[in-house]
């Protein structure tokens, strides 16, 4: 019988400092024992932020400042090294490959500087570092546990299209590219460490998948591989029923499914990047979040069909870095075309539209967008309605950017009388003033727009409200192998 094989992410904290990297091996070489595993790590915490920092230094001409952050980062990955590899051998051959990857580093800034220009391509590559940095340590750590081992850079495996920042995976190639790559490892007894977060195109060019994007490359490589389970570790117990670090009382939930998580992360909860679950949903490849901090914990198991609560709601999230852009004014009533044009300049923008809400009178469309895309959007927005403007048929184009979405999220609500009504009930008991309100016709994600100060309030009367603290089960249940 074909042994259960596991894809293994560590996430940024996971993989901290020398401590935490040293849990990260003990935690593979525990599984390795039972079945192969497959690990994909990020960047140490924080390193792609100074990475893109010391980029944008770059664009700027001042290449003091981009030094200084590489100096730094440096400094910190030669600490980890230093603490965890004893042999110096080991430590040379390492060390010798942490300073390829900073020269080609530096050469990339110092182009940069050169031309005044970051393209998109550029800042890929530059972003990428961290995880090119952070998979040499942890192979090496668990060459320290006798665990054999070999760092290998995704640009190798995942194929992806060209859409620098945010590519996609091309399915067909990847597995082909995995297949011939890292089974033979898997069949040698190897573990393979891959770098979350890049991939490259059909013709070599590094891209990367998006912020916080090494979810989804375990789950891409989980559905290349044919992965029995992907387990996500992180720095929390698993899916919560809301943020732990905004309410309190919140949760781990033991089983949730794909639709659950997915429109809980594409409304901010940052425990899972928004495209994780969409390389497993053809598979039905089960996904775990579990902590690195804690992992005889259970942490939750996220399935196709997941599991009901015995209540409608699963869980709350809310998004903040989002600005809500307002057409109105009583000029607009009965004028179609306002809609439609007021979206194609959306459109044309390609602003990540997040809620849209209108109401009958057609006084106000109201919709959220993205805080990075409100201002060019709203500026094409006003030069569109230029000479209505001037004719007073639409009156104003505002936008609001100290405001947020929260989202009550779970699939047993469809069909259930007065979620929303205790939703809205509970919000008014705490003064928290709604905005805007959508649902889509899936029933399963009720959305509302608050002022940016009311998030924390609203996510605790809703959470209070359909008792989320208490209601979640806390049994055990475990992944294959532990
Ligand atoms: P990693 O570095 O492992 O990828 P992230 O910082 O990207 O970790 O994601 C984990 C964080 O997500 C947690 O520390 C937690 O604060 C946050 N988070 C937001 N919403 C939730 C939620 N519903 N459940 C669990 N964590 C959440
Ligand atoms: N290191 C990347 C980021 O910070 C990817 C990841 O951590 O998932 O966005
Ligand atoms: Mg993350």
């Amino acid at each position: 019988m074909k042994k259960p094989l596991q894809v293994m992410k560590f996430g940024g904290t996971s993989v901290g400092d020398a401590a935490c990297i040293g849990r990260v091996a003990q935690i593979v070489r525990d599984a390795s024992r039972q079945v192969p595993v497959v690990a994909v790590v990020s960047a140490m915490s924080g390193v792609t932020n100074r990475l893109i920092e010391a980029a944008i230094h770059a664009e700027a001409g001042d290449l003091e400042r981009t030094g200084a952050a590489f100096a730094m980062l440096r400094k910190n990955h030669e600490a980890a090294l230093r603490e965890l590899i004893r042999s110096e051998d080991k430590r040379k051959s390492i060390a010798g490959r942490l300073d390829q990857i900073f020269a080609e580093g530096e050469r990339l800034c110092k182009g940069t500087a050169l031309l005044r220009e970051l393209t998109p391509r550029t800042l890929d590559a530059i972003s990428s570092l961290g995880e090119r940095l952070s998979a040499p340590i942890v192979a090496g750590a668990l060459q320290e546990l006798a665990v054999a081992s070999e760092a290998i850079e995704a640009t190798e495996l995942i194929v992806t299209d060209n859409s620098h920042g945010g590519a996609g995976p091309l399915m067909q190639r990847t597995r082909g590219c995995c297949e011939e790559r890292v089974l033979p490892l898997l069949g040698q007894g190897v573990v393979p460490v891959i770098t979350g977060f890049i991939g490259a195109t059909t013709d070599g060019v590094l891209t990367t998948l998006g912020r916080g994007g090494s979810d989804y490359s375990a789950t891409i490589l989980g559905a290349a591989l044919a992965a029995d389970e992907v387990i996500i570790w992180t720095d929390v117990d698993g899916v919560m029923t809301a943020d732990p670090r905004l309410v309190p009382e919140a949760r781990t939930i033991p089983e949730i499914s794909y639709l659950e998580a997915s429109e809980l992360a594409y409304f901010g909860a940052k425990v899972l990047h928004p495209k994780t679950l969409r390389a497993v949903q053809d598979a039905g490849i089960p996904v775990w979040i579990r902590n690195s901090f804690a992992p005889s914990r259970a942490g939750t198991k996220i399935t196709p069909q997941g599991r009901s609560n015995g209540g409608g709601v699963k869980a709350l999230t809310a998004i903040r870095d989002v600005a809500l852009i307002t057409v109105g004014g009583p000029g607009i009533v009965g004028a179609p075309d306002v809609v439609a044009r007021t979206f194609s300049v959306t459109a044309e923008m390609r602003a990540n539209l997040l809620l849209i809400s209108q109401s009958s009178s057609q006084n106000d469309i109201c919709f959220i967008v993205a805080g990075s895309d409100a201002q060019r959007t709203v500026e094409a927005l006003r030069k569109e309605f230029s000479q209505d403007v001037a004719h007073e048929k639409v009156e104003h184009i505002t936008v609001d950017p100290s405001i947020a979405i929260v989202a009550v999220v779970g699939e047993n609500m469809r069909g259930v009388p007065g979620l929303a009504g205790r939703t809205f009930s509970a919000l008014g008991r705490e003064n928290v003033n709604v905005i805007a309100i959508a649902q889509g016709s899936s029933e399963s994600n009720i959305s509302f727009v608050v002022s940016e100060k009311d998030v924390k309030s609203a996510l605790i009367a809703a959470h209070r409200e359909f008792d989320l603290g208490a209601r979640v089960p806390q049994e055990v249940t475990t992944s294959s192998v532990r």
